[in-house]
């Protein structure tokens, strides 16, 4: 027997094991023993059951997903649960940790399930653009109900333990030794005697099922996919099971599934996947330090998030402001936003509570003595910055790691204004910092290793996606949006309105377009920047100008009326677009969807490989993940690099020379490495050099 897969007798009771660290996926060397032991079981007369659990921390987390998009080795995972099907003796899942995807799909294959009660089961497929294509939409609905399974597989959200029970999923819950409860349980089933259904024959979550309501349940889902297929499938497929005979709707779902495995949008979300994990890794190993207090300096907008995102964490957070006002301010906002989580029941009471006792507040610099990590989210201001490095120089304890959230400065300029410069970096969070998940960790000419390692872990610990960047003025996710940015103003000008340019933003794929972007977070900003660096843009700056600065004012690209949210085009922005475009002698003219996605989108990706080729990214994937969980790239289409791919570099290439050519705009120039990825179709820029060091 395989040491993958270890069988034991215990009174009658066959126990079978699967071990394969980490997580038990089930890949060809778990399923070639598992279907041999499951044969021989079925003739063996001393065994009168058989229970299927998992050793270490978890149950079948899923597949093995490196074998997607390679054809499958049999026996597959619809080839298991078909052996399990046939067996006479009771079968019994003993279900702890997690059993995701092929792992619940394989526990559907037994007659019963009992879990371990802080076990969690979920089909999450639809996170990678995929439907369970072993038979899980066909049977899921068979006990849980179509509309139950639909909520389950369209989203790919988990349920616990217990509510898997009462829905009738999970035969029993057991605290304490799962195995001997399940050996017990299979032991009394086998008492009781048979005939034991398969979950295939069973059709009491089906019998009453409301076609009407669960359409409307689709609908509702469909409304949400913005464009991705693989839930729109999930909803179809288990439809099939309400309304097709099993083997139909089993084949039915292998067809969607075929077909979504081979689809841009699921290798698009398999590549994010992948993507996300590499971000984290650093190379060699070095020694972490140790951070048990947190310390944030500016309780703003930033500052107030970043504090929320530590604690929620776990961690004690000492929050320093200029006066006692701005901190009770800042303060007051925390305990605020805490409110709404609990008003919306996302929080407990007592949990907010608990949080809200992991901070402490202070005017003093002296207080950030016991911090071993301080970051500093201060007014974006290089003075500012440099007096603040320089008091925490003195304050901080050795070896504490001194961080700024700056949007655009020089962190080796601020790190300079300390006498410790390889303990400074930048950690640059979005807003709002408790709730985005991408957080950009900027290394600094001399940021320390462990120093960059010890911020990396604590991102995942803290629940961020964190991604390593180089210095640059607006690291890589401001810097590519300014290249995005670059041709608004112009098109404009040329005749397309606000609400069209969105429109081909929202078509793409994008939860808004650019012009809905700026007036949510306030054009004021933009129009401050500018200033501050010599820049205009006409028509943005006329908006500030007459006191438009979007959804805070009620006005801005757009009218929000009554405090509506809700973006509506305003004839008198048209009027002075088409005024100012007149003053310049520019004749309107019609701009299609495409041009506006060359224009916008394709300086994007130039931008990224310029970045590349700097060594401020070290991998385009990383710029991929930057894009889908910091600006709402569209995930259906795999981030900015990922999408050139798709798009052709020749193309994207030929078009950006005719723009260069036509405006002689930098943001045109195509980048070197832009067109080698043209030419060989991939973004290897040949060194492993980049900011890893
Ligand atoms: P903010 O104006 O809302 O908050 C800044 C806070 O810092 C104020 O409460 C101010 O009283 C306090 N402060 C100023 N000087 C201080 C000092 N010496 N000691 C202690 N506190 C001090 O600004 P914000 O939007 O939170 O931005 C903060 C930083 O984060 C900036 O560098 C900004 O570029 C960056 N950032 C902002 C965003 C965003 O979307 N707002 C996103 C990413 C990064």
């Amino acid at each position: 027997m395989s040491s993958s897969v270890s069988v034991a007798n215990e009174g009658g009771v066959a126990i079978l094991t699967i071990d394969n660290p980490p997580v038990n996926a089930l890949s060809f060397h778990v399923r070639e023993p598992l279907t041999q032991a499951l044969i021989a079981l079925q003739e063996e007369a001393s065994v009168v059951a058989i229970v299927i659990a998992c050793a270490g921390r978890t149950f079948v987390a899923g597949a093995d997903i490196t074998e997607f998009g390679r054809p499958v080795q049999q026996p597959d995972l619809r080839a298991i649960v078909a052996a399990l099907e046939a067996i006479a003796k009771p079968t019994v899942a003993a279900i702890h940790g997690t059993a995701f995807g092929g792992g619940l799909e394989l526990v559907l294959g037994c007659h019963f399930r009992v879990a371990d009660q802080g076990a969690k089961l979920g089909l999450p497929e639809v996170k990678l653009g995929l439907l369970p294509g072993g038979g899980g939409t066909v049977r899921l609905p068979r006990l849980v109900g179509a509309v139950k399974a639909l909520r389950m597989i369209g989203s790919g959200t988990p349920i616990g333990a217990d509510e898997a029970h009462g829905a009738g999923l999970v035969d029993a819950v057991f605290a304490g030794d799962l195995t001997t409860h399940a050996v017990n349980f299979a032991r009394e089933m086998a008492r009781k005697g048979g005939p034991f259904t398969p979950v295939r024959d069973r059709d009491e979550g089906l019998r009453e099922t409301d076609l009407a309501a669960f359409d409307a349940e689709a609908a509702d889902l469909a409304g949400k996919a913005r464009g991705l297929e693989a839930p729109i499938a999930c909803a179809q497929a288990v439809r099939n099971a309400v309304t097709l005979p099993f083997d139909e709707a089993l084949a039915a779902e292998r067809a969607l599934f075929v077909k979504l495995v081979a689809s841009d949008q699921s290798r698009a979300q398999r590549h994010l996947f992948f993507a996300e994990r590499e971000a984290a890794k650093l190379p060699g190993n070095v020694v972490k330090r140790r951070i048990a207090r947190v310390g944030v300096i500016g309780a703003g907008t930033m500052g107030g998030g970043i504090a929320m995102a530590f604690a929620n964490g776990g961690f004690p957070v000492t929050l320093l402001e200029t006066s006692q006002e701005a901190l009770q301010r800042g303060l007051a906002t925390v305990e605020k936003n805490y409110a709404v989580s609990v008003a919306r029941r996302s929080l407990s009471e007592d949990a907010k509570r608990q949080r809200l006792g992991q901070f402490k507040g202070s005017i003093d610099h002296a207080d950030l003595a016991d911090c071993d990590l301080i970051v500093e989210a201060a007014f974006e201001d290089m003075a500012v910055k440099k007096e603040i490095f320089g008091k925490l120089d003195a304050v901080a304890r050795p070896g504490a790691i001194l961080a700024t959230n700056t949007s655009y400065l020089d962190i080796d300029e601020i790190a300079a204004s300390t006498s410790r410069r390889q303990d400074v970096l930048g950690l640059h969070f979005f807003s709002p910092a408790n709730v985005m998940k991408l957080l950009e960790i900027v290394r600094a000419e001399k940021t320390a290793p462990d120093a960059l390692a010890t911020v990396v872990d604590l991102a995942r610990r803290i629940g961020k996606v964190a991604v390593v960047v180089g210095v640059c003025h607006g690291f890589v996710g401001n810097r590519m949006l300014a290249a995005r940015g670059s041709e608004l103003e112009a098109l404009l000008l040329e005749g397309a309105i606000p609400n069209r340019i969105d429109k081909a933003f929202i078509d793409f794929g994008w939860p808004m377009g650019p012009f809905q972007m700026g007036d949510l977070a306030g054009l004021d900003i933009g129009w401050r920047n500018r200033k501050a660096r010599g820049l205009t843009a006409v028509i943005a700056d006329t908006l500030c100008e007459q006191g438009r600065f979007g959804q805070k004012s009620g006005r801005g690209f757009y009218l929000y009326e009554n405090g509506s949210r809700t973006p509506v085009p305003d004839p008198e922005v048209e009027a002075l677009i088409r005024d100012k475009a007149a003053e310049k002698g520019i004749a309107p003219r019609t701009i299609s969807a495409d041009e506006i996605i060359e224009r916008t989108l394709y300086p994007l990706v130039n931008e990224g490989a310029k970045i590349l080729e700097e060594g401020i990214a070290a991998r385009a994937s990383d710029i991929d993940v930057v894009w889908v969980n910091g600006y709402g790239f569209p995930v259906g289409k795999g981030g900015p690099m990922f999408w050139a791919g798709l798009e052709g570099g020749a193309r994207i290439v030929e078009r950006l020379e005719y723009w260069h050519e036509r405006t002689g705009k930098d943001v045109f120039k195509p980048a070197p490495l832009l067109k080698r990825m043209a030419e060989t179709g991939s973004w290897e820029t040949g060194s492993t050099a980049g900011i890893r060091g």
